[in-house]
């Protein structure tokens, strides 16, 4: 994967609540499993196992605002393409270009743009405080995903994940979770896990591959992605990529995680799907390029 020099960071989809000392007040851990993380159990010092939508934690404290100077001035750098932060605003960027075309195209809805908050340990979010054990996440109640970049040394040291494309394919997966929430997938999957609680499990591994197939679809077009000059954002994706991508879906499947945190795998705790079935549906994505191959819940 190479990414334009000559693209432009588009920062003011980024929400820069990094640093500033403050952090966020609660030290709730309301895992956002079936409300749109990408693993559903994440191996970290706790191992901590949450189920359930999200839980709702008081709004304690106040949350620093964004500030987006540092980053929008080292994203306008020479060197912006070594720095995590812009490489992963353009990651954003290339993903919602191409929702905001593809969108209407396939749904016959218009897309709104969501930003991404880069966050230090703990945030608060619509959802409640978070912490950034959870890993990356998506809050349907104020439209924004949620990410602490150190989550992706987490990927790479604790969960094997080291490739640069697993980095896309994790925004690309909270983005598809938003796509949810622009449609109505998400509202009319909790209506059926509130009618259904015995269901509500399987029904949120379908809401999750499909982010994962979502995920899959830009990948396939990525390369097509342009900033707003229309300069590309990538100058190509390689096999080696997908591959990478394949390799993450891998590592966060519900039954890897199990085995490597020390539990017997169970499946009636599935809430992203297996190993193998967040690898069957990043290649559907990717292999059709189409979000309308990825109907998780038309199929058992
Ligand atoms: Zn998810």
């Amino acid at each position: 994967m190479e990414l334009n020099e000559r693209a432009d960071v588009d920062t003011s989809q980024i929400e820069d609540r990094r640093g500033g000392g403050g952090g966020g007040g609660g030290m709730g851990i309301p895992l956002p499993t079936s409300g749109g993380g990408i693993v559903g159990l994440i191996v970290t010092l706790l191992a901590v196992l949450v189920g359930g939508g999200f839980g709702v934690n008081a709004m304690t404290g106040g949350d620093e605002p964004a500030d987006n100077g540092a980053i929008e001035q080292s994203c306008d750098a020479a060197d912006k393409l070594k720095q995590l932060d812009c490489r992963n605003a353009l990651y954003v960027n290339s993903i919602q270009s191409w929702w905001e075309k593809r969108l209407p195209q396939s749904f016959g809805e218009q897309y709104s743009e969501a930003p991404t908050v880069f966050f230090d340990q703990a945030v608060q979010t619509g959802c409640g405080a978070a912490d950034s054990g959870v890993g990356p996440f998506y809050c349907p109640a104020d439209h924004k995903v949620y990410i602490d970049l150190t989550f992706y040394q987490v990927l790479a040291d604790q969960l094997g994940a080291s490739g640069e494309f697993a980095q896309p394919y994790v925004l690309a997966h909270e983005y598809g979770h938003h796509v949810q929430s622009l449609i109505g997938t998400e509202a009319t999957m909790r209506r059926q896990q509130e009618r259904d609680p015995g269901d509500a499990n399987a029904l949120s591994v379908k809401l999750e591959l499909q982010a994962d197939c979502y995920a899959g679809a830009w990948a396939k077009n990525a390369t097509q992605t342009a900033d707003a000059d229309g300069d590309p954002i990538f100058t190509s994706i390689t096999d080696q990529d997908i591959k990478e991508g394949l390799d993450t879906a891998a590592a966060i499947g519900d039954d890897t995680l199990q085995k490597k945190s020390g539990q017997d795998v169970n499946p009636d705790g599935f809430t992203h799907g297996t190993s193998a079935q967040r690898q069957q549906w990043f290649r559907t994505g990717y292999d059709s390029g189409d979000p309308k191959s990825c109907d998780t819940f038309g199929t058992s």
